[in-house]
């Protein structure tokens, strides 16, 4: 009999994660197999198993914040060993041949794989990934802080980098959830004057905590007149999932200030073509990063105060961590960890 290792899969739409036992998968060409120890639980991880995304199949092992060891490689794999610490997030492989892949764009890449949705994801005690998706990890950071590094920390950290705020301008980061509270530690380790903007004055404490100069709380003033009395923003970085909080900001733009969305919601953004001609405002998404975003992101934290606050649970119990996930009861990354 093969070795085989435990997994937390969903078998049907909207269904709970269930521990099952699977054969232990070998590399192929080009892959290294990763004893996973931490995955991180994301909010898009609800669209997976939920099956809202196109050609989710079940049964369903999903985790894209994966942080482990490589303990098998595949033929023609160079530049990895055995025992290497390695990071794959939402990047998981890229086709090598479209139209974005030639330009070197990778992480546009039109049949961009996914980890637990283009294959088994980190739910798992092993899973097989490309090499070309991985990332290393530094000394400085444990598992259960890489991990959520590869699809929240990476996200913040290289969409605040790409835009064109410089240190000392006025950086503003809507939500303080798993994103957010990552956001805010980035935009201050990067020198911006930071704003954190959240629901009720309970989280002032912690945004301070976080190294953000300014708090606006949502439910109790105007953000777009908060952020113009702080001078307008240069950037405003949302992580909350509301296209509602979001729109709501615009008008608080500096001229030539930058909208950034990086909280997933498929609701429509409301902005009237006046409120970005006026200023010269622009609004735009971003997309997490490639592996080598990932293991910028990562060095970059490990030199730095920067750590992802997160909770951890075992394996077995995915389908409560989850849950909790969704309930927005986790402060602030669920990660799941195993004893490998
Ligand atoms: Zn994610
Ligand atoms: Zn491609």
């Amino acid at each position: 009999m093969s070795p085989s290792m435990r997994v937390a899969e969903v078998r049907t739409p909207g269904g709970a994660f269930e521990i099952v036992e699977r054969e232990l998968p070998r590399p192929g060409p080009g892959q290294v197999r990763i004893a996973v120890e931490a995955c991180g639980i994301c909010g898009s991880d609800a669209h997976f198993v939920d099956g809202n995304f196109p050609g989710v199949s079940f049964p369903l092992v999903t985790g894209h914040e994966v942080a482990g060891r490589i303990d098998a490689l595949g033929e023609g794999v160079t530049g990895w060993a055995a025992g290497d610490r390695v990071a794959v997030g939402w990047f998981g492989g890229n086709c090598g041949h479209c139209r974005s892949c030639r330009a070197g764009d990778f992480i546009t890449c039109a049949s961009l794989q996914v980890p637990g949705w283009a294959y088994p994801g980190g739910f798992a005690e092993a899973m097989v990934a490309p090499a070309t998706a991985l990332a290393r990890i530094p000394d400085g950071l444990s598992a259960t802080e890489a991990a959520p590094l590869g699809c929240a920390g990476v996200t913040v950290f290289n969409a605040l980098r790409h835009t064109a705020a410089r240190p000392g301008d006025l950086v503003a980061v809507l939500g303080l959830g798993g994103l957010g509270h990552l956001g805010v530690q980035y935009a201050a380790a990067f020198g911006f004057d930071t704003v954190a903007i959240a629901r009720g004055a309970d989280k002032e404490e912690l945004a301070l905590r976080l190294g953000a100069r300014h708090y606006i709380d949502s439910t109790a003033t105007t953000v777009a007149d908060a952020l113009r009395d702080l001078g307008g923003a240069k950037v405003v970085l949302a992580t909350a999932a509301s296209a509602d909080a979001m729109s709501r900001t615009v008008d608080g733009l500096a001229p030539r200030g930058e909208l950034v969305v990086i909280g997933a919601s498929s609701d429509p953004l409301t902005v009237t073509p006046l409120q970005l001609i006026m200023g010269a405002r622009t609004i735009h998404g971003h997309p997490s990063g490639t592996a080598r975003d990932v293991e910028e992101t990562m060095a970059f934290t490990a030199r730095s105060e920067v750590r992802p606050m997160v909770e951890t649970a075992p394996l077995e119990e995915a389908d409560a961590a989850f849950r909790r996930m969704r309930s927005g009861a986790a402060r602030f990354r669920m990660v799941l960890t195993t004893g490998t």
